[in-house]
């Protein structure tokens, strides 16, 4: 292995915990960890996969910390270095002070991603399972973690090793043919080509349809609630988060006039959006809100246009109504407890969810009717499979445009249409290489650790 500097990071979160690690890993590890981990032996004298009871002591010899130093060797690590892994206690205090021992015996801090990173480079996983370990920290539903686990296991780098050696193979084939004169190759070579290009269309367009779950899972749905002043659309807010407070957590607003809060229904995260603060204000910046409110209806998965059944229906709700888009949009008749009479909708075709949301009622047919129209566009019932993310989708499609350029070359029958189909095939591989980091730079894997925490 090739001398590289040692990196350490506290791997558990910050915070209080009944154990907190400091990872070490590089070349000068053992000279590091006899320093600063005294037991009956030296970490440095242990065989991997063994561990010693000690404690931490600082440049004098005072204790530190005591627990348990785990012992690593190279290639048998999660980076595939010499690595140690201190279990101490987990106090944010105790673990500064361990980690700074590391940093004063020689380590350099690790930056964000770094020991996945070194793990990619030294070829213990691709990068499409690298990214895995970040989707499945980042997971934040059950499903989410388990296509991430799939991911990890390799089940999606699989799928795009088996795409990029097909056109290996295809590229190959034609460059051979490049060799040849024209007359001299069989008619059927060609065609047989271009049929191969077309079975990989198919390949392509599997892998991109995941897309919109992969999208769904890692960034969640968008939903955003909509409707005149007072129709309820706080109460509405506050009533679907409500019973899910535990696993809320606080997303900042796009905008300073939106809140935006999120919780998980049915295995899929969700975003809600609330154009609240809005509603007592004068008439100008309320039209202001409505015009925003719109705006976000726009690229949301899913609109919840609330309307108050306590008074005929305005003028305004029905030109509202008219503009939605019904596959995503869930009308919800509020305060039924005080409907008038002879209320009416505009348009048929609606299915409203009746609701009275100051009692809670109708809460749960409004998160079955997000579920439906959500799981309308992906099959969230489907059993959990690793599904690509925007990255990949990006990459793919750039592939894909190439291969149809090839395409288009090799049956154009132009002089130089095989080496110039043969040229976008090297471009698509390119691409796809990418994917998976057999082709990769310095911008690309930048791009991709950033999405890390320190001391993973
Ligand atoms: P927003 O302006 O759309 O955010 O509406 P709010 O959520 O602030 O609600 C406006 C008013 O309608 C409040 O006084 C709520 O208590 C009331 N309200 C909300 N839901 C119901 C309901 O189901 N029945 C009745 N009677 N009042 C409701």
């Amino acid at each position: 292995m090739n001398t590289i500097d040692t990196i350490a990071a506290i791997a558990t979160p910050p915070g209080e915990g009944g154990v907190g690690i400091v990872r070490i890993s590089g070349s000068n590890v053992w000279e590091i960890a006899d320093q600063i981990f005294q037991a009956i032996e030296n970490p440095s004298a242990k065989a991997g996969g063994t561990f010693l009871h000690g404690k931490v002591i600082d440049a004098s010899g005072a204790e530190i910390d005591e627990g348990l130093c785990l012992i690593f060797r190279a290639p048998r690590s999660y980076t595939g270095e010499d690595t140690v892994e201190i279990q101490g206690h987990g106090g944010a205090v105790v673990m500064k002070n361990v980690l700074r021992r590391a940093l004063e015996a020689g380590a350099r801090m690790a930056e964000p991603g770094e020991f996945t990173k070194r793990a990619f480079l030294n070829g213990k996983m691709d990068l499409v399972q690298a990214e895995a370990v970040a989707d499945l920290i980042h997971a934040r539903s059950e499903r989410a973690a388990a296509a991430a686990l799939e991911q990890l296991e390799g089940s999606l780098s699989g799928q795009f090793n088996a795409l990029y050696d097909g056109l290996v193979d295809i590229a190959a084939d034609l460059e051979t043919t490049l060799d040849f004169v024209e007359d001299e190759l069989p008619d059927s070579v060609f065609p047989t080509l271009g049929n191969k290009l077309d079975q990989n269309f198919q390949t392509f367009g599997n892998l991109l349809s995941t897309w919109d779950e992969g999208r769904l899972l890692r960034e969640g749905a968008r939903v955003v609630i909509m409707g005149r002043p007072n129709a309820g659309k706080s109460t509405l807010f506050n009533a679907l988060l409500g019973q899910d407070r535990a696993i809320v957590t606080h997303i900042a607003g796009t905008t300073r006039d939106v809140i935006e809060e999120g919780f998980v229904l049915d295995g899929i995260p969700l975003r809600i959006l609330d154009t609240a603060g809005l509603r007592e204000a004068e008439c100008e910046i309320e039209r202001e809100g409505i015009r925003r409110a719109r705006e976000h209806s726009a690229t949301a998965d899913i609109a919840l246009y609330l309307i108050d059944s306590s008074a005929p229906i305005s003028s305004e709700d029905e030109e509202h109504l008219h503009r939605l888009d019904l596959n995503r949009t869930v009308v919800v008749l509020n305060k039924s407890d005080r409907r008038v009479d002879d209320f009416r909708l505009p348009i048929d075709g609606l299915h409203p969810v009746d609701a009275a949301l100051l009692d809670g009622s109708g809460v749960e047919a409004i998160k079955q009717a997000i579920a439906t129209k959500l799981e309308a566009g992906v099959n969230m019932n489907a059993p959990v499979h690793a599904v690509i993310s925007e990255r990949h989708r990006n990459l793919l499609e750039l592939a894909r445009t190439e291969l149809l350029h090839a395409k288009e070359q090799l049956t154009g029958l132009e002089d130089e249409g095989v080496a110039l189909a043969a040229e976008h095939l090297r471009s698509a591989l390119e691409y796809l290489g990418q994917v998976t980091g057999r082709v990769y730079h310095n911008e690309l894997l930048d791009n991709v650790f950033s999405r890390f925490c320190i001391g993973k």
